[in-house]
């Protein structure tokens, strides 16, 4: 195993950890911005660093099909390409061919798909989605897995998952290991405890670096991806790093903390920073919304990121109402910093033994204030 990850403090499932790549530490809890084509929309890496992230998400699916893997090993791996010098996780590429791809074919020994940029046909197996990765420089590399859509039956789960199984093992033996450098299983099994564990199971046997809970948060809600987060996370081995891909909202990861998730990743910050949406400790935001129009006061009182700092909500209303590209730069710059600022806040909790208070007063301030409205 290549990955070193260090537990400092535990406090009831929650854990304080520090993960090790060869592209420095990253600090759990952690959230992962997205940086879909290498780049976080709206952002420079140079901001998206300022912002306190340490760890940045990739996605192996349009790399691939734009500018290519081969190119960016050419340019010196995507660290160097985009200028981000910390660590990278690049997903399979997996979830995006089933989600947005009406033309793959999907076997045993992996999918075919047309790419929507230039229209020709691919070929994704485990073992070339682990290539991919590689060539990408990824620090963390996450095996190819079927998300098994939601609803699905009890047997469409299992057979589902039973191949993603399948596929983490043929991942292993792919995968090239390197100081610095980790691969990570994917647990799948729909909302079927049982799935879940004979997944995890089969997972631990392989042995990987890190192990992620996948095939969450795909429409089943809160209160049932809650109750496979009460026990999900703990089958994995308490000194490995827990993943839950694609999470969330930010009671989903303060949830997801409480019940032992050490990482998080989310478009949510990055779209909703284009769709006038602004998260704030006190609730969610519409800047759009006429009562801005005159408000000379922050977006939120007490953030240090450049919008709350220098500019009020009547500015960002106005550049909203007039589709101005610096309304998008500032509010993703704001989402991202105020994500961070959460898992901080965790961090600290658990490192100060208040993580109670600290979850209290979330939620306590989640539904204060003028602004809760969605
Ligand atoms: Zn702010």
């Amino acid at each position: 195993m290549s990955l070193k990850f260090e537990i400092l403090k535990t406090n009831g499932k929650s854990r304080r950890g520090k993960l090790y790549t060869k592209h420095g530490v990253v600090n759990t809890p952690a959230f992962m911005p997205v940086g879909t084509c290498g780049t976080v929309k709206a952002m420079m890496p140079e901001s998206v660093a300022a912002t306190g992230a340490e760890i940045l998400l990739g996605n192996t699916y349009h790399l691939m099909l734009r500018p290519g893997a081969d190119l960016v090993e050419k340019m010196g791996g995507l660290h160097q390409f985009m200028n981000w010098n910390k660590p990278i996780l690049t997903d399979s590429g997996g979830f995006q061919v089933m989600s947005l791809n009406s033309l793959r074919k999907l076997k045993e020994e992996g999918v075919t798909f047309k790419s929507h940029v230039d229209g020709k046909t691919y070929f994704l197996s485990p073992e070339e989605s682990v290539r991919i990765q590689h060539k990408l420089d990824s620090n963390i590399t996450m095996c190819l897995d079927e998300c098994t859509p939601f609803p699905a039956t009890y047997d469409e789960a299992k057979k589902s998952m039973q191949m993603s199984m399948r596929w983490a093992k043929r991942c292993k033996e792919a995968f090239v290991e390197r100081e610095g450098y980790g691969l990570f299983g994917i647990q799948q099994g729909s909302v079927f405890q049982d799935l879940r564990q004979e997944s995890a199971e089969k997972l631990k046997e392989i042995g990987f670096d890190g192990y992620a809970i996948g095939g969450l948060a795909v429409g089943e809600g809160q209160e049932k991806m809650f109750e496979m987060l009460d026990t999900a996370p703990q089958m994995f081995p308490a000194d490995k790093p827990r993943y839950l891909m694609g999470v969330g909202r930010p009671d989903d990861i303060v949830g997801g903390v409480l019940r032992g998730v050490d990482m998080f990743d989310c478009v949510m910050p990055t779209r909703s920073g284009r769709t006038a949406q602004a998260f704030t400790r006190f609730g969610v935001i519409n800047i759009r919304n006429a009562r801005h129009r005159e408000d000379p006061r922050p977006l939120e009182e007490g953030c240090d990121c450049p919008l709350c700092t220098h500019y009020s909500r009547a500015y960002l209303h106005h550049l909203q109402k007039a589709n101005e590209i610096l309304a998008v730069m500032l509010l993703t710059w704001h989402n991202i910093r105020y994500y961070q600022r959460l898992m901080q806040g965790l961090r600290t909790a658990l490192e100060t033994d208040t993580l109670e208070i600290f979850v209290k007063d979330f939620y306590a301030n989640q539904n204060k204030g003028d602004i809760k409205e969605l």
